[in-house]
């Protein structure tokens, strides 16, 4: 999801005042943004090195502000102790002036030996600009957009040709000044989202109107042709604009967006500005329906894969499961096994996730509210915390915590422990091949993990109380699990 517009507190001089008076009011002022020193606050050095394996990302660890070298060392080095990866933005607007502030960082990176990582979103924004040359055409020659994505302009996917070079030339300009500084970039990502060709809510009623994509696809009305079109052309320009012209410069960059991954042929989850609508395809599993999702993540040229595990309020209405912490959990395991599994080993899987219910209303998602549909029950902490680790040892490399401003602070409480005791298993995580990618589809017993040679690093999970040792077949031999809950075993396999 894209960040939302940061909250500005205004005091007025009565509250100045009262401020002054209270004795944190002395403390010295942060060298650092608030957003970093949240970060700074909220987490501790790591006990484990992270060795050469991915730090974690957060969302407030984007944009340092102005920083010369020294304190952009300075400023790297205490988020690596911590295994954080400091990100800069790439925006829009003045290169000089974007380049002058995150060149210190990305030297300091450079001279740290951490990874040079880049969000861009910005650059990428908008293939449809809302003019008339990306509109779709009607019968009568009169340009029209989609309008069913929310306030976004959606246009004619086979009239965006011409916003290529456009969008491809900014990034392509970052990543040259880059490379002709001799920094290459590490990871860089995008929350590219609304915008270009979508199949979802009424796009395909827009084709369907529309001369152009009629004539560019006489099939239209078959939905799966018209998503295969769809996707490619999301791939391609994709590929063009943005993953073509940074590989160009930094041949070894992890690139990557939001919510591309490969997968099974089905998504197990809808962002909160996609609505189904009736007799699209899908696999029914309760009351979720599952989406058929085209194979669009090779053709985009990424290297590496960015599923997304939230716990989106709607989902808490289609399972009956109980404890109902299972409902999130079995989702969200749904959507990183299917990733793990598909995606090959050479790919690193980031996952973007999130702890609190991911709330944007029953009545905005009109049509899926079920009658009696309840309110979300908000996860546990602690099954949050069990999924973090499940998805560890399904193939997840790193996390990429995606949160709102007042959400900041408890977030990474939750989730830097994990990934910080995660790292006593480097070698499992680094090299470790994951057991199962089987989900229950009641609450019961869960198991993950990675195999090593003949030992594999495991993590149970019961649902159903059971505490019982249970048997599952690793590598064609049987690994007797006992229940260790909260913690991870290192288990042999026999001979
Ligand atoms: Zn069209």
């Amino acid at each position: 999801m894209r960040m939302r517009g940061r909250g500005r507190v205004c005091f007025t001089l009565i509250a100045a005042g009262v401020l002054a008076a209270a004795s944190w009011a002395q403390a010295p002022k942060s060298e650092w943004p608030k957003n970093i020193q949240l970060v700074l606050d909220q987490t501790k050095p790591l006990k484990h090195s992270r060795g050469g394996r991915l730090p974690l990302y957060l969302w407030p660890a984007i944009g340092a502000g102005k920083l010369d070298d020294a304190q952009a060392l300075k400023l790297v080095r205490l988020l690596d102790e911590r295994g954080v990866g400091l990100i800069s933005n790439w925006n829009q607007g003045s290169l000089d002036a974007c380049l002058t502030e995150t060149l210190p960082v990305a030297r300091a990176q450079k001279k740290a030996g951490v990874p040079l990582n880049i969000h861009a979103s910005s650059l990428l924004s908008s293939f449809f600009d809302g003019s008339e040359a990306t509109a779709h055409i009607d019968d009568k020659g009169k340009p029209f957009f989609d309008k069913t994505f929310g306030n976004a302009k959606m246009g004619c996917p086979f009239r965006l040709e011409h916003r290529i070079p456009v969008i491809r030339d900014r990034v392509r300009k970052f990543a040259a000044a880059y490379a002709k500084a001799g920094l290459p970039v590490g990871f860089i990502f995008t929350d590219w989202e609304i915008d270009g060709p979508l199949e979802w809510n009424h796009a395909q009623a827009a084709s369907q109107r529309c001369v152009v994509c009629r004539k560019h696809l006489p099939q239209v009305d078959d939905f799966l042709a018209y998503q295969h079109e769809i996707r490619r052309l999301r791939s391609m320009v994709q590929r063009k604009a943005y993953a073509e012209p940074v590989l160009e410069h930094h041949p070894g960059a992890l690139v990557g967006n939001y919510a591309m991954y490969p997968h099974n042929g089905w998504r197990y989850w809808y962002d909160y500005f996609e609505k189904y609508i009736p007799g699209q395809p899908a696999l029914r599993d309760q009351r979720a329906l599952y989406r058929h999702w085209a194979n669009d993540f090779e053709d985009t040229g990424y290297t590496f894969a960015m599923p997304v595990v939230y716990p989106w309020s709607w989902t808490w209405n289609w399972y009956d499961f109980e404890p109902g912490d299972y409902r999130w959990f079995y989702n969200g395991l749904l959507v990183a096994s299917n990733a793990g599994r598909h995606t090959p080993a050479n790919v690193p899987i980031i996952a973007f996730v999130h702890w609190h219910t991911v709330d944007v209303g029953l009545s905005e998602r009109e049509g899926e509210a079920p009658a009696g549909a309840q309110p979300a029950r908000q996860m546990s902490e602690s099954t949050y915390q069990e999924l973090l680790w499940h998805m560890l040892l399904r193939g997840t490399d790193t996390f990429f915590l995606w949160c709102t401003e007042k959400e900041n602070a408890k977030e990474i409480q939750l989730l830097h422990p994990v990934w910080a005791a995660a790292q006593a298993y480097g070698e499992f995580l680094e090299k470790g091949v994951p057991i199962t990618f089987e989900v229950p589809s009641k609450p019961g017993t869960v198991v993950s993990g990675l195999r090593l040679g003949r030992r594999v690093l495991v993590r149970r999970t019961d649902f159903a109380g059971d505490k019982g040792p249970v048997t599952i077949e690793v590598a064609g031999r049987n690994l007797q699990v006992p229940a260790l809950p909260g913690q991870c075993q290192i288990l042999t396999l026999g001979e």
